[in-house]
């Protein structure tokens, strides 16, 4: 059996943010992912954008890790050549009734140290976009889209750099806790195959269902998971957009939204479809659903150009009062009581945007344990 210091599991953009970081703090790290690469579920499945922290509670996880981990990646996409752009983000109300909705999500934004939005009347918006007809609108100067790929690929680099491993094909079926390490098993194998102080659970979407291999770790403290798939649907044609462009938020997600990717086309999505299971299913129906959507951002669109492209499935869970979880859980030995592990629960959007806050926070929890250095 092989011993290292840290086993992550998930080659997910969080699994891999938590691995650089703890490898940056010397640690030997091995990632486990059960796929063939890196980043196939969820975090290549989703809108790319680097959100500035606008719509959490001050106070929370999400408001806290979205806005260290949004300065933190442009950063790193800077200094690593990771293509990415600052295009800034408009937030419409459609109507006058949709207007004062405005006014709470910029008081939210500057409350949750996302910095100040500017409030666009019509014609303000107008010069911005002038397809976009609208009441009001803010613009957020700090959103901006990334290559999600690349960013995973330089994290990948940085890991490897730093003497860590990715190992793919490589799926945790069991951990026990055995004399103070961990003790992994993989499938395939009848023996435990690795052997490491830290247990990092960065599952996404099975995190819950990963967390139920591990020995010891009450049931209780474990939640439940819950689906809300998400559907985009692309443009095949060019748009007269510039800007991201946002509606007022609904419930369980931002709302279908207009969003660009690096070479300037526009998909519109996700919306919310609650699911029993994971499935990457696009129901024919939906197109009629976008188009009315979609036809709110730009009147003029031609429902021929617009086709189904993907979806993902965003990774909440429900806690033990019933209720679905609205933060990050990073659940630590000080949580649950089993030293070296971290369960990273409910890592959804702004996941992507978050990661290296979300590396450095686990990071930090254990260190606050005491677990982070061999005793
Ligand atoms: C529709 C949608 C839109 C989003 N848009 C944005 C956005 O624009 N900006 C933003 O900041 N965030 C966004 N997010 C959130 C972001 O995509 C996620 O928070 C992030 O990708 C989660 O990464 P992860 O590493 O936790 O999970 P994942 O990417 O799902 O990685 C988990 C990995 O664990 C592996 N795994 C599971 N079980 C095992 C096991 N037993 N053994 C080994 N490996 C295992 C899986 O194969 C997987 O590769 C969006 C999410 C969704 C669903």
């Amino acid at each position: 059996m092989s011993d290292i210091d840290v086993a992550v599991i998930g080659g997910g953009v969080v699994g891999l943010a938590c691995a650089v970081a703890l490898a940056r703090r010397g640690l030997q790290v091995m990632v486990l992912e059960r796929a063939e690469r890196t980043g196939s579920e969820t975090s290549s499945r989703n809108s790319e954008v680097i959100h500035a922290g606008i719509y959490y509670p001050p106070g929370s996880l999400k408001a806290r890790l979205c806005v260290d981990g949004r300065d933190r990646l442009y950063a790193y996409c800077a200094e690593r050549s990771v293509p990415h752009r600052r295009v800034g983000k408009l937030i419409f109300a459609a109507s006058e009734a949709e207007t004062a909705e405005l006014d709470v999500i910029a008081a939210r934004a500057d409350s949750a140290g996302a910095g100040s939005l500017d409030r666009l009347d019509a014609a303000q918006a107008r010069r911005i976009e002038p397809e976009l007809g609208v009441a009001a609108a803010l613009f957020s100067p700090r959103t901006g889209i990334i290559d999600s790929h690349a960013y995973m690929l330089a994290l990948e680099g940085e890991l490897n750099d730093l003497g860590g491993a990715v190992v793919c094909h490589t799926r945790l079926t069991r951990a026990e806790r055995v004399d103070g390490r961990w003790q992994l098993w993989i499938a395939g194998e009848d023996e435990p195959v690795l052997g490491a102080r830290l247990l990092v659970n960065a599952a996404g979407l099975h995190a819950t269902q990963t967390a139920a291999l591990i020995d010891g770790l009450p049931p209780a403290l474990v939640p439940g998971p819950v689906y809300a798939r998400g559907c985009y649907f692309s443009y095949g044609r060019p748009v007269p957009f510039t800007h991201l462009i946002y509606p007022v938020p609904v419930k369980g997600g931002l709302g279908t939204h207009l969003t660009l990717d690096l070479a300037g086309r526009a998909r519109f999505g996700p919306n919310v479809e609650w699911i029993d299971d994971v499935d990457y299913t696009i129901a024919p129906h939906l197109h009629a659903e976008f188009l009315e959507a979609a036809r709110k951002i730009w009147p003029a669109i031609e429902p021929d150009a617009l086709h189904a492209d993907y979806a993902g499935v965003r990774p909440k869970v429900r806690t033990a009062d019933g209720a679905i979880a609205t933060d990050f859980i990073v659940q630590a030995p000080d949580d649950h009581g089993l030293a070296g592990l971290v369960n990273l629960f409910g890592i959804e959007s702004p996941g992507l945007t978050a990661s290296l806050a979300l590396g450095d926070e686990v990071a930090a929890r254990l260190e606050r344990c005491g677990d982070l250095q061999p005793a």
